[in-house]
């Protein structure tokens, strides 16, 4: 499918500027299709005992339906159009098209009096019948409402928005369609966006590392339970709407408002706390928001201390070991040496002896 916007996107991109020629064909009554009631004006409206109309936009076209299926609608030919204006009110119409009255004058000029020049089918072949659509669904019990709304999550009255954002205008009707198996108990933003936000609320909640948000004054916005415990804070009062210099470094949040970049597992001692975390901050942009995560790694960092500990006695005592030993092996080859040499005078002596005898 390729919409206006897109065709005009591509003829500029292609440095192409179609020629404007004026079209007279007479035999052009269908190019009223587009409009409100253009098929209407295609048609042979003949039928006496038939109402013909047209209908825009969707609050008017459900309303109609919901007419249409209680039953108060007969012998009716309906034009439903969910664009308000039909096609040339569409979405994807270029948007410095949207004049309502010149684009209908526009298509109306282009639009001749009599019908293309077209085969015409067998008449019988374009009959068709069609079942009745109308049909009266049987009304839950209060019971089952009530039931369903709290499964919706409207536990009190107030907890009923009816924003109709499903489509239905009150949060009961919806109820009513769910049992009768109109609607999906998912289909409602409000439920969503509360169930998102329950869910996101326990995760930080137990978290076992602790989150800070942050809004782009530095001010504190939200904080765990874990993060008050890294803290040494009593409870979030404390700190909540206060400025995180109050209990943080800002240098790393100032960089990152500065640069919009963030900062991952960035290990650092607080000597306040005497506590070493890993620190992740992310900035959402979007949302003016700072997002900060502690880990506390002291336990890890003291393990590492003490391993560090032993390693370096242990050292210290080969080295002392290694030193003793050498001390010892020059003393028993500084002894080894005098006795030999003592040896030596002495047979030395003993031999000059025997000479002399
Ligand atoms: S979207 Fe939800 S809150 Fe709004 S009317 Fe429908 S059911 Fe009620």
């Amino acid at each position: 499918m390729l919409t206006f916007d897109e065709l005009s996107a591509w003829l500029k991109s292609k440095n192409i500027v179609p020629e404007k020629k004026l079209d007279h064909d007479d035999n052009s009554k269908a190019r009223f299709f587009p409009t409100t009631g253009g098929i209407l004006k295609t048609m042979a409206m003949e039928n006496p005992e038939y109402t013909y109309m047209a209908i825009d936009g969707t609050k008017n076209c459900i309303m109609t339906l919901k007419e249409i299926e209680a039953g108060n609608v007969h012998h009716a030919f309906i034009e439903m159009s969910a664009c308000v204006g039909s096609c040339i009110g569409g979405p994807v119409m270029e948007k410095f098209h949207a004049a309502p009255v010149k684009d209908y004058a526009a298509v109306a000029r282009y639009a001749g009096k009599n019908d293309f020049i077209v085969e015409q089918p067998d008449r019988t072949e374009t009959i068709k019948d069609f079942n009745i659509i109308e049909h009266q669904s049987r009304l839950p019990s209060e019971y089952d409402i009530k039931e369903t709304l709290k499964q919706m999550g409207k536990l009190k009255p107030e907890d009923e928005l009816n924003c109709g954002t499903c489509g239905y205008d009150t949060c009961r009707e919806k109820a009513i369609a769910i049992l009768q198996g109109k609607a999906d108990i998912s289909m409602c933003l409000p439920f969503l966006k509360e169930k998102a936000e329950n869910f996101s609320d326990t995760i930080t909640r137990n978290s076992p590392n602790g989150i800070l948000v942050l809004n782009d004054s530095l001010e504190v916005q939200q904080v765990n339970r874990a993060a008050l415990k890294i803290l040494n804070l009593r409870s979030a009062n404390d700190i909540l709407g206060d400025l995180v210099v109050r209990v943080l470094d800002p240098g790393d949040f100032l960089k990152i408002l500065g640069t919009g970049g963030s900062i991952h597992d960035k290990r650092e001692y607080l000597a306040e706390y005497r506590k070493y975390v890993e620190k992740t901050i992310v900035y959402d942009r979007e949302y003016n928001s700072i997002f900060c995560l502690l880990r506390d790694v002291t336990e890890e960092e003291s393990e590492k201390e003490k391993r560090e500990d032993i390693s370096r006695q242990t050292m210290e005592i080969a080295d002392r070991v290694v030193d003793k030993q050498m001390r010892i092996v020059q003393e028993i080859a500084s002894l080894l040496g005098e006795t030999a040499a003592e040896t030596k005078i002495a047979l030395t002596k003993l031999k000059e002896s025997i000479k002399d005898e």
